[in-house]
């Protein structure tokens, strides 16, 4: 479980958090929602690992990860996938753009070998993210070159590349903002797989409906803080 608590957070002297609390389980998928400029992103990237905040303690399975050593702090780290609002994708085919995160793990994996040898060399990089891109509908593409997908398209590979990654947590920063309904709808089946995967989904959204749609859980975000917090029915039964 991936848990903030009591966070206080901002940019120079303007406070963003002021003691915000949220979690997320394995298989669960909470939204994050509120108006443009609530701090969304701002959660998100401190969820990530990015930014330490500036008060309050994230934890992982119970254990501040601030507090850890860097080379443990970095274990965590890539337990984390994340998505933002726009794909970035390189100048390579479409395969080798969701195979992306798994090299990145794979480097890492290849450090521990010597001494963790059975976590090793199941791995399939090239099948996990073909896997991924075949939940995003993609898998036809995979030898495209991802410079000729539309937007839509390449946002489903930054996904796929998240999923190839295996988290345990996703982090989605309005993924589908961008997207046309079709696309839309592609990411928000994926978010289901991720979920009956055990991965538990963190998505920052603007759209209510989307919200309703995706979510388990879901927090209001307000004014520098989770104004509320509670299971998709309740929140949207009795709105504040
Ligand atoms: P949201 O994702 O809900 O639109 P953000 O987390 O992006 O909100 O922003 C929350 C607040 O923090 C906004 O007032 C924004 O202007 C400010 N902010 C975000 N990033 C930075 C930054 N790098 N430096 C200074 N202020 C920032
Ligand atoms: P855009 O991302 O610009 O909205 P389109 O939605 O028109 O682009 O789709 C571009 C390509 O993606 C087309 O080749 C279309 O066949 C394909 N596509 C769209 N939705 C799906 C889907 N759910 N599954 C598989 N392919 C899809």
């Amino acid at each position: 479980m991936l848990e903030a608590i009591a966070i206080h957070h901002g940019y120079e002297n303007e406070p963003v958090f002021e003691g915000v609390s949220m979690s997320v389980m394995p298989g669960e998928v909470v939204a994050i929602i509120g108006p443009s400029g609530v701090g969304k992103s701002t959660l998100l990237r401190l969820l990530a690992l990015f930014d330490e905040p500036n008060r309050g303690s994230i934890e992982y399975d119970s254990d501040a990860i601030w507090q850890v050593s860097e080379q443990q702090r970095l274990e965590y780290r890539r337990q984390i996938g994340m998505v933002f609002q726009e794909a970035s994708l390189f100048d390579a085919s479409v395969r080798r753009n969701a195979e992306y995160g798994l090299r990145v793990r794979q480097s890492w994996a290849d450090r521990l070998r010597h001494e963790l040898s059975s976590l090793v060399g199941h791995t399939n990089g090239t099948g996990d993210a073909i896997d991924a891109l075949e939940t995003v509908g993609l898998g036809e593409k995979a030898d495209q070159d991802a410079t000729s997908l539309s937007g839509g398209e390449a946002q489903r590979v930054a996904f796929a590349r998240a999923l190839a990654y295996d988290p345990e947590i996703l982090l989605l920063d309005e993924p589908t903002s961008d997207l046309d309904p079709r696309n839309t709808a592609v990411i928000e089946e994926a978010v289901f797989e991720a979920k009956n995967r055990d991965i538990g989904v963190v998505i920052a959204t603007h759209d209510m409906h989307q919200a309703e749609r995706v979510a388990d859980r879901v927090a209001v975000l307000l004014e520098n803080d989770i104004i509320e917090i509670g299971p998709t029915e309740q929140i949207f039964e009795n709105p504040t």
